[in-house]
């Protein structure tokens, strides 16, 4: 089928000024890092630079985390719910506001289309902040007791997929149940933490509730050990995640961890077809597959895999990849020219290991950083492909012949943290949804994101649940 030929429609980046240099939030103000260290950050579309920011070392975190306490201690806790409730309307009002400048700004540092930044992620973290600013004041029927009181200082470190997003995430509870924060966002995408950090003065939060440090690894590792804060909350890879476990482990910190997937979207035979290959696409090629719970790995039933096949391939082939802020993009730039060399790499191994690669034809920009929409048939259980986590847009395919066969394949992983299942037959879905060991299952969607439901793994995923009423107990003294 051909591509329809569409002229370039790029959303303008006039809206966002862009600063030379960013320091770090502590404390209700911008300043300067102790010793002087900073990073570049670019755009993974072109390697333009976009900015500079500052690298946070052990006594700015330091800094960071006294602040935070002093706010605990002498402003936020003593506050009544409906007051907090007022600063986190005020921010949910403020995202809606500027939400072009963040979909914008998302899009340059992330490399995501800018019709997801700015139909998905900016909607969805404006949601957070309603939703949470709704619960500040009704926790004592949250279900955890008459009274429920807050943890005190969150260290929350969060990676580069969604960065707005998991921000809101980690911030809208927190501070909705009564604590302050210290917020670290991924190293390759400062940019829209940092404006949040203006929306935060802007809102006139009170300084030291939300601080934000910029940095890399050993920045997020300085946090997490810092022996002042309570709870540590992590969004990231799972061998991260693995030594901050470590780490907290002699600790009185709470943790919660939301680590990698690599979920089973399983298509039975009376699925509609049309509707499943939308949600197949949906749930790999959304974001680039830098999702957690991507539907990595599809299980298609045989009596209808040729025919899934066929019209997976004819939909890959009208899939538009380039220019992220182009309102016609589907697939945009891989995130870092490191993860782009993971993604090569698995996929290579994936061909050394019999699997039959497939693309659509498509043209890749010269510069930045950029992967095909890929798919792999023949694909089998042991395979690499099919067990580790790629986190990019790359497709692997199994095939099963019965229910109880496409549930034992899906629960041979050591995730579990979403899974998605396409059939007409109700009974079937409540069948195969109360035996999927994973923490999300989507019945004939994918990759649908709410407030209101919690979100978490079993087994090597992760533990603990953002969003909705199980998602405050991480932020309460429970
Ligand atoms: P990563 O674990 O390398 O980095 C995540 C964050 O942790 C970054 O901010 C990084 O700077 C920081 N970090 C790195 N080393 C650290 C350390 N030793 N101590 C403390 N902080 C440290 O992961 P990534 O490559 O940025 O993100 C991709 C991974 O995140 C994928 O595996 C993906 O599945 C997972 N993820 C999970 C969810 C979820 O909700 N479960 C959501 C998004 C991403």
């Amino acid at each position: 089928m051909p591509k329809f030929e569409y002229a370039p429609a790029p959303e303008s980046r006039a809206i966002v000024s862009l600063r030379e240099s960013y320091g770090l939030f502590i404390d209700g103000e911008f300043g300067p890092g102790v010793d002087g260290r900073v990073f570049k950050t670019i755009s993974p579309a072109t390697e333009e630079v976009l900015a500079e920011v500052t690298e946070a070392g052990p006594a700015d975190v330091d800094r960071a985390v006294t602040a935070a306490r002093k706010a605990y201690e002498h402003t936020w806790s003593q506050l009544p719910g409906r007051e907090r409730a007022k600063y986190l309307f005020r921010i949910a009002r403020i995202v809606q506001e500027r939400a072009r400048e963040l979909a914008v700004l998302e899009s340059l540092d992330n490399g995501k289309p800018i019709r997801e930044s700015r139909d998905v992620d900016i909607p969805l973290v404006a949601a957070h902040f309603f939703y949470h600013a709704g619960w500040a004041d009704k926790l004592e029927y949250a279900g955890y007791g008459p009274a429920p009181r807050p943890l005190g200082v969150a260290g929350q470190v969060i990676p580069w997929n969604f960065p707005l997003l998991m921000l809101a995430w980690k911030i809208a509870p927190a501070l909705a149940c009564g604590n302050t924060v210290v917020l670290k966002p991924a190293e390759t995408t400062p940019l829209t933490a940092l404006t949040f950090a203006e929306i935060c003065q802007q809102a006139d939060l009170p300084p030291g509730v939300v601080n934000i440090v910029t940095g890399a690894g050993e920045t997020g590792r300085a946090l997490v050990e810092h022996p002042g804060i309570d709870k540590v909350a992590f969004t990231g890879s799972t061998e991260v995640g693995r030594e901050i476990a470590r780490a907290c482990a002699s600790s009185r910190k709470k943790v919660t961890l939301e680590l990698g997937g690599k979920a089973a979207n399983i298509v039975f035979e009376d699925a509609p077809v049309d509707q499943a290959i939308e949600g197949i696409v949906n749930g790999i090629f959304f974001n680039q597959g830098h999702v957690c719970c991507a539907g990595s790995r599809l299980l298609v039933q045989e009596s209808v895999y040729p025919e899934v096949i066929a019209s997976l391939q004819r939909r890959l082939a009208t899939l538009r990849l380039g220019d992220p802020l182009d309102k016609n993009t589907d697939v945009g730039a891989i995130n870092s020219a490191a993860q782009l060399a993971k993604i090569r790499e698995l996929s290579e191994v994936g061909e050394a290991e019999g699997a039959q690669r497939w693309s659509p034809p498509c043209e890749l920009p010269v510069k930045g950083f950029w992967f095909p929409p890929t798919v792999f048939t023949g694909v089998s259980q042991a395979h690499r492909i099919a067990r580790e986590e790629v986190f990019g847009p790359v497709l692997s395919v199994l095939t099963f012949r019965t229910p109880a066969e496409a549930l034992e394949k899906a629960n041979n992983s050591p995730y579990g943290l979403s899974a998605g299942v396409w059939t007409e037959k109700g009974s079937l879905i409540l069948w195969m949804a109360t035996r999927l060991r994973a923490g999300v299952v989507w019945a004939n969607t994918f990759n649908k994101f709410d407030p209101t439901s919690p979100f978490g793994g079993y087994k090597e995923s992760g533990y603990g649940r953002e969003g909705g009423r199980h998602g405050l107990e991480a932020y309460l003294d429970v």
